[in-house]
């Protein structure tokens, strides 16, 4: 297609990725965003092989390296019986096999900003945007709080996660959510700096520890840790205070006590409530949806910001394959549908498992799930779930695995 004027509201992955990917495609592309500094929230996340292949295609892959963690296993174990719940090895691929990255929000806000901010991708920061409007030639402008416009735009692109303005109010929210901080890695506490590990207390309990690796501007390897909790708790988590709960953290896992020991202030346990829904129309004329703002769910596959990164890949290769921009949407919709359908489905059945109040599920979890899962062929098709593999999205997009 030739180039055209493109507006990206959102600076998070999606917005990012998809800035990059298209301002190197010659297009005229603008980013909008809320923040007078453009920040991340939040704590870690885990970049999957899907997601690799992309910020390999940036060309960022040595600065993911650089600041992320190697995460070989996922493990879980449940409280009180020791039962291993979860075991998933990146390994049992095989050949085919790629590895996870655990990383800090900052750092792969910082990867992705700074090199849009090199290559001269103009980034309108303090701008609350509230709606769209349509303006001539069937193009699209912006609506800012307060009443404001800019465009008119051949193509938006919504960036703006899962509370999009931009976009009519989808699914639900999930009853559970999580406290999540970040802190320095304790080392010597016996954690593995390689694995994802968490510990279960029926479902309504998951504690979690993720190597993070660093944060821009600090040496300090962090670890995430996370404590789930259901949204309609957290006033009497608060009430509660602090001492009350690092008991409780104590006795669910005692070798949390070097990392509880730098938490001093509630304030320093954000949290994060999660949300499940999929927009039946992530297309419509002269605008496009991606990232959070198509599909969004419980972070229990860590998938979510894979999932943006190939959707702006996917928006991209489609805006190269055709000459109009209502077909270009239509074909990045349709390269991206089957893998999110899938994975929206999958982590809809995972989530109750780990958090929600069922007595049933956490006892089938640990007595049959658990046991099944560490055998063959089990063991393959779980590292492909968590690897962000299944349903082949990247062969659909023409990207090749990192291993
Ligand atoms: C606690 C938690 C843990 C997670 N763990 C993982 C994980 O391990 N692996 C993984 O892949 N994913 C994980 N995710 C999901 C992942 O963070 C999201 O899927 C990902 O950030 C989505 O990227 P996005 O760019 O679509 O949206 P966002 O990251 O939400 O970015 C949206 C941007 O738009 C801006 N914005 C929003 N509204 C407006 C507005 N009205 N006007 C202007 N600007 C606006 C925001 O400030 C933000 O910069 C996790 C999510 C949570 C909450």
């Amino acid at each position: 297609m030739k180039p055209i004027d493109i507006a990206i509201a959102g600076c998070g992955p999606a917005g990012l990725a998809s800035a990059l990917l298209l301002h190197r495609d010659g297009h005229r592309v603008t980013v909008f965003e809320r923040f007078d500094t453009p920040r991340p929230i939040g704590s870690g996340l885990m970049i999957q092989p899907t997601g690799l292949a992309v910020l390999r295609e940036l060309g960022l892959e040595r600065e993911l390296t650089a600041h992320g963690a190697p995460i070989a296993r996922l493990f879980g174990q449940a409280v009180g019986s020791g039962r291993t719940v979860l075991d998933v090895r990146y390994a049992h691929l095989g050949r085919q096999a790629g590895e996870g990255w655990g990383l800090h929000r900052a750092a792969l806000f910082a990867i992705l900003h700074d090199a849009a901010v090199a290559e001269g991708i103009p980034i309108r920061t303090g701008r609350a945007m509230t709606g769209v409007e349509p303006g001539e030639g069937g193009r699209r402008r912006l609506v800012f709080e307060g009443g404001g416009t800019e465009g008119p735009f051949d193509l938006v692109v919504d960036a703006l996660g899962t509370r999009t303005p931009l976009a009519p109010p989808a699914g639900r929210d999930l009853a559970y959510g999580a406290l999540w901080t970040s802190l320095d890695w304790p080392e010597g506490a016996g954690f593995d700096a390689a694995a994802l590990e968490q510990r279960y207390r029926a479902a309504s309990v998951m504690a979690g520890v993720l190597p993070m690796g660093t944060a821009p501007y600090d040496p300090v390897p962090k670890a995430a840790l996370f404590w789930s909790l259901r949204a309609d708790r957290l006033e009497a988590w608060r009430a509660r205070g602090l001492t009350a709960w690092k008991d409780e953290a104590l006795g669910v896992w005692p070798a949390l006590g070097p990392l509880l020991d730098q938490i001093d202030d509630p304030g320093q346990m954000i949290f994060a409530r999660y949300a499940h829904r999929t927009l039946k129309r992530p297309g419509e004329p002269g605008m496009i949806h991606v990232g959070d703002a198509w599909h969004s769910a419980s972070p229990q596959l860590g998938q979510g910001a894979n999932m943006a990164l190939l959707d702006a890949w996917a928006l991209a290769a489609a805006l190269r394959a055709e000459d109009e921009v209502a077909d270009a949407i239509a074909h990045a919709v349709r390269l991206r549908r089957w893998h999110v359908t899938l994975y929206q489905a999958m982590t809809d059945l995972f989530t109750p498992v780990y958090q929600s109040d069922s007595r049933i599920l956490p006892v089938l979890r640990d007595r049959l799930a658990g046991p099944l899962s560490r055998l063959w062929p089990a063991t393959g098709v779980l590292a492909a779930l968590v690897s962000g593999l299944i349903g082949g999205p990247l062969g659909r997009l023409g990207l090749r695995r990192v291993s």
